[in-house]
């Protein structure tokens, strides 16, 4: 029986585990796509402190080989529930096995959001990317855009601007919700066309994406652009359905405040997934070490 089972290997989960292994707890991690979540996907993170600059994967490799150096089990599976196992303890369910767990932190974090257009599906992998660092060298001197209002998009299309002729950065509103310096670094940059306010409305191509319809938000007036390449970054979708039954949430998110206690005994929740206001890796981060510690204190008490 495991200590403590963290669900989610991403900057959440990661703290998390460096946190319980280093107070002796038997920790195993379960991550169900790749080690270190959303930042993965990001090119360059210039905001966490103490570190001018590092690419997300970079940062992502760093924090699991700390958890791992410490001591921490992992298993390269989604979790699919957790269940009561006798009076006090938890099972932790993946299609493929179970762990025991004293204490549970959930740390699932969130799914990139899509489109919802027709042939979105059909067209992914074959012009439609929801990750700019993993097939955004594809295309090299291709016309390509981003979608999206918030840092993600922004940072993607910087990134992109790199590597392709030309980067429309195509957003709902002519406000962006991204850091001014992103915003003013895109609009600076020569091979960058900022279309404003407009939204995607369909998507064209038979074997590949050959280019879009936008809508423009005030006038509705309709226009086609010619691309190789859309990277859809408008946002994530939590990734909290497995335990809707076990815990309380709100507009998908896990009820639990800066304590990262969910008001079940035993289960904590911690970053993107948790209700909260501000996402960031850094909150990310803290919140893995207030899950771990409360949950160490839990196993302790118990
Ligand atoms: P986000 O901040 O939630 O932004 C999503 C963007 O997509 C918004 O601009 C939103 O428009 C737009 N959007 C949402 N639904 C849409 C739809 N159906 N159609 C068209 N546009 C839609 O998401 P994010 O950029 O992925 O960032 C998530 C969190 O991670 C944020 O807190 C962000 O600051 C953080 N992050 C930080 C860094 C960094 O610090 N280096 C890097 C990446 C992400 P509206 O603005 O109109 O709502």
């Amino acid at each position: 029986m495991a200590d403590i089972v963290i669900i989610g290997g991403g900057p959440a989960g990661l703290t998390a585990a460096v946190y319980a292994r280093r107070a002796g707890m038997e920790t195993v991690v379960f991550e169900g796509a790749m080690y270190g979540g959303q930042i993965v996907n990001t090119p360059e993170v210039e905001n966490y402190p103490g570190i001018p600059k590092i690419s997300g994967f970079d940062l992502a490799m760093s924090l699991y080989n700390q958890a791992s150096d410490l001591g921490a089990e992992f298993v390269m599976e989604a979790v699919v529930a957790i269940e009561r196992y006798g009076e006090r303890d938890w099972l932790v369910r993946s299609e493929y096995s179970s762990v025991k767990a004293k204490a549970v932190i959930i740390a699932t974090g969130a799914n990139n959001r899509h489109l919802g257009l027709e042939n979105e599906d059909l067209l992914l992998g074959r012009g439609i990317s929801y990750c700019a660092t993993c097939d955004g060298a594809f295309f090299k001197n291709k016309v390509v855009a981003v979608n999206g209002g918030g840092n993600t998009a922004v940072e993607d299309a910087l990134y992109l601007a790199g590597i392709a002729s030309k980067v429309y950065l195509i957003h709902r509103r002519t406000a962006f919700r991204a850091e001014q310096r992103l915003v003013e670094r895109a609009i600076s940059t020569e091979n960058m066309e900022i279309v404003t306010p407009k939204t995607v409305t369909a998507l064209h191509g038979e074997d590949r994406l050959t280019g879009i319809t936008v809508r423009d938000a005030e006038t509705g007036e309709e226009s086609e652009i010619s691309l190789d390449a859309l990277f859809v970054a408008i946002g994530q979708v939590p990734a909290a359905a497995p335990f809707a039954g076990l815990t309380v949430q709100e507009n998908g998110y896990i009820k639990a405040g800066e304590d990262c206690l969910t008001g079940t005994e035993g289960i904590f929740v911690a970053g993107d997934v948790r209700t909260k206001a501000v996402r960031q890796l850094t909150t990310a981060a803290s919140d893995g070490a207030v899950a771990a510690l409360a949950a160490c204190e839990y196993v302790r008490l118990r």
